[in-house]
C-alpha cells in the first residue's frame, strides 16, 4: 500500500471516527442488538429497519475507539438498501479482509464499489487487537438481523 493511500485511509477513518454517520436510531427500526468489545471497551447498539428481507434503514449508537466507530459508521453507509443476503456476504468479505482468510463462502455477490469503501480498514489486519474493534459493529449487525422483529406497536 502506498503511503499516500495509507494517509487517505487514515483520514477517512478519523473523519468517520469523529463524526459517525447514521449515528441514531432510525424511525421504524425493528431489529436491534448490542455489541461489546471488552478488550478495548467499545460498545455499539445497531438498529436495523428490515422490510421484505431488505435493509431499508440502519443506524447505530454507542461509544468506543475511532476504529470501532469508523467501521460501524462505514458499515451503515454501505448496508443501506442491501438485502439480508448481501449484508451477510459483505460481512464475510470484510471479515476475510481483516483476518487474512480467503476461504469464506462470502465471495459471491459483493459489489466492488461497496467493498472498496470498506478497504480503508484493511490496514487494521496488521494489528490483531484492533480487528475486534473493526468487526464489532458487523458482528452486532449480524446479531440484529437474527433477532426477531419487534412487535408492531402503536406508539
Ligand atoms: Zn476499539
Amino acid at each position: 500500500m502506498s503511503s499516500e493511500l495509507r494517509e487517505l485511509y487514515q483520514e477517512v477513518i478519523l473523519d468517520h471516527g469523529r463524526t459517525p454517520r447514521n449515528f441514531h436510531k432510525p424511525e421504524g427500526a425493528n431489529h436491534h442488538a448490542n455489541g461489546h468489545n471488552p478488550l478495548c471497551g467499545d460498545r455499539v447498539t445497531v438498529h436495523l429497519k428490515l422490510k421484505d428481507d431488505k435493509v431499508e434503514d440502519v443506524g447505530f449508537e454507542g461509544s468506543g475507539c475511532a476504529i470501532s466507530m469508523a467501521s460501524t459508521s462505514l458499515m451503515t453507509e454501505v448496508l443501506k438498501g442491501k438485502t439480508v443476503t448481501e449484508a451477510h456476504a459483505l460481512f464475510h468479505r470484510f471479515h476475510d479482509l481483516l483476518t487474512g482468510s480467503e476461504d469464506s463462502a462470502g465471495d459471491a455477490a459483493v459489489d466492488t464499489d461497496d467493498f472498496e469503501r470498506l478497504m480503508v480498514l484493511a490496514g487494521v489486519r496488521e494489528y490483531p487487537m484492533r480487528v475486534k474493534c473493526a468487526t464489532l459493529g458487523w458482528h452486532t449487525m449480524e446479531a440484529a438481523i437474527g433477532t426477531e422483529a419487534d412487535k408492531v406497536s402503536t406508539e
